[in-house]
């Protein structure tokens, strides 16, 4: 099988595993009652160079309708009571929002107070410092889609734990499969490290691309991390212009 097939196979695969679908088999063409095992997959989430993930093919979208496919997944996740957030005091779930046809995803965290109480992604101070960001690079917040790694608050802002993240985040990763993004940016390290499995320090994981699944993946700092350290917001700045040119996008200005 050619290196091609093989990723457009392995991406498909993840796919059905996101939906919760794990067994799969394949006949042989010239003998149809033999079960051929389903190949291995190349392994994730390694940090590549920009040129080799430039060369990968990118896997077409299995989605035909992506807000029904995201309505679907919201539908899924239901009034969820899957991690202990749910009885910590969650007021709302916070699925997500933005074009389902996104070029450019953020994701973030988890919701903070203001978004577990309108229901919506960054909507808080972090919130208006990510649209100032979003407009930086010419776009829209409306031409984006935001979302986070956890969809309930966790009390008092703490970091989502472990088990929090492993339960709520193949829905993220379902978004992500049907959005198919040509470009995700993960807002902070435990955005990046929900995706890429890395546990690295942010120092290590900025300013450089990563293969998501055959999609790009930029790290920078989380804009409540901006707000602390405004003097951080040079260098995120320069990730979002790495994103920029590789999206074909003109600056409006610096963040500031
Ligand atoms: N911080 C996050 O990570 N996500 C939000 O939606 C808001 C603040």
């Amino acid at each position: 099988m050619d290196s091609r097939t093989q990723q457009t196979l392995s991406a498909r695969l993840q796919y059905y595993r996101d939906l919760g679908i794990y067994d799969f088999y394949r006949r042989d063409v010239a003998n149809p009652m033999t079960l051929i095992e389903a190949p291995s997959e190349p392994a994730l989430n390694e940090p590549k160079d920009a040129a080799e993930i430039q060369t990968a093919p990118k896997p077409e979208s299995p989605v035909a309708d992506r807000a029904a496919a995201l309505r679907l997944i919201k539908e899924d996740l239901g009034e969820c009571t899957r991690c202990v957030l749910s009885r910590l005091g969650r007021k709302t779930i916070v699925f997500g929002e933005g074009d389902p046809h996104a070029e450019l995803m953020f994701v973030g965290e988890g919701p903070g107070a203001d978004e577990d109480e309108q229901g919506r992604p960054f909507v808080g101070r972090a919130g208006q410092l990510l649209n100032k960001m979003i407009e930086a690079m010419g776009l829209k917040r409306e031409q984006v889609y935001i979302a986070n790694v956890v969809k309930c608050r966790p009390p008092g802002n703490r970091t989502p734990e472990r088990e929090e993240i492993e339960t709520c985040s193949p829905f993220l990763l379902r978004q992500i499969a049907v959005i198919q993004p040509k470009a995700i940016v993960a807002l902070g390290a435990v955005s990046a490290r929900c995706l890429l499995g890395l546990n690295e320090p942010m120092a290590r994981l900025r300013g450089r691309w990563f293969d998501f699944r055959g999609t790009r993946l930029a790290v920078t700092y989380h804009p409540a991390f901006l707000l602390r350290d405004p003097r951080q917001k040079k260098e995120t700045w320069k990730d979002l212009q790495m994103v920029m040119e590789y999206l074909g996008l003109k600056p409006r200005q610096a963040v500031e």
